[in-house]
């Protein structure tokens, strides 16, 4: 197993080695949403693949062909939100290396220039220079969300499936958190090391914060259970704060979308009934 050379946090628009032969490039579309800006991975020296091009920055380009070089030989998207695979077509045009990704599901938050040559099969093994990495489907933050294992060392590229110093948002009916939790217990039977967010810094002892990041989306869970059973019967605007009490009032709107996914969630499981919006605690 590897020693990850940089566990330190990303440089918004810098170049940094994290591990033999990967590089992370780091866009400069930093946010509360997306923390430094999109980490851009680079995997293999010779023929290298590109995960993630990020957004259509051509600075942020310029610094990827600077890494990879014109021999690139796939990009990869985790997935075709609009912060994650803008890129491609660009690099593809000026490369001619082809795009592998999942279809973009058709919601109104997906990059609609996102138009990959080829899906991505569960368990895809794909060359990456010297080295080898395994395409693994994880829906639930996006239905077209996959990871790759580089298999050498043990890191997981991880997309937005878990991102480093905050919870990734869900967004229904797309994004769902009962898919979202499989993918993350189906992670832990990889031989995981670390995982390399596409927001953040490397996150050593994976199984760990895989563990935790379950436990942090069942609590959530729970205290919506815990407002639903007291009221009887709410809307999510009259519960928001309650649930989302340790989160800042400014990041509402946005957790508002995974609140609602929970709900889904509930209500999938026969927990709870929805009704003009209203939602009903149906457990005693
Ligand atoms: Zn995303």
């Amino acid at each position: 197993m590897t020693d990850f050379d940089h566990l330190a946090p990303p440089l918004t628009g810098g170049v940094q080695q994290i591990a033999t032969a990967v590089w992370r490039i780091v866009a400069p579309n930093p946010s509360p949403l997306t923390g430094p800006g999109t980490n851009t991975y680079v995997v293999g020296s010779e023929r290298p693949v590109v995960i993630d091009p990020g957004c259509d920055d051509a600075g942020h380009l310029a610094r990827i062909l600077e890494v990879a070089g014109h021999g690139i030989d796939r990009i990869l998207c985790t997935h075709s939100h609009p912060d994650h695979s803008p890129g491609a077509s660009w690099l593809r045009e000026r490369t001619s290396a082809p795009v592998y990704g999942q279809p973009a599901p058709d919601d109104g938050h997906q990059d609609l220039t996102y138009a990959p040559d080829a899906g991505l099969a569960d368990g895809e093994r794909i060359a990456a220079g010297e080295d080898t990495l395994t395409a693994i489907h994880t829906p639930g933050h996006a239905s077209n969300h996959v990871c790759f294992l580089h298999e050498q060392v043990g890191l997981l590229f991880t997309g937005d499936h878990l991102m480093s110093g905050s919870t990734v948002i869900i967004i229904p009916p797309d994004g769902s958190m009962r898919a979202y939790l499989e993918s993350l217990r189906q992670l832990r039977e990889l031989p995981l090391a670390a995982l390399a967010p596409g927001h953040g810094a490397v996150m050593p002892n994976a199984l760990a914060e895989i563990e935790r990041v379950i436990g942090h989306r069942l609590a959530r869970e729970a205290k919506l259970v815990r407002a639903l059973e007291r009221r009887g019967a709410a809307t999510l605007d009259e519960v928001l704060a309650e649930v989302y009490d340790d989160v800042p009032a400014f990041m509402h709107a946005y957790a508002r979308y995974s609140l609602l996914a929970h709900a889904v969630k509930l209500v999938d499981e026969g927990r709870a009934g929805c009704e003009a919006e209203v939602y009903r605690w149906r457990e005693s």
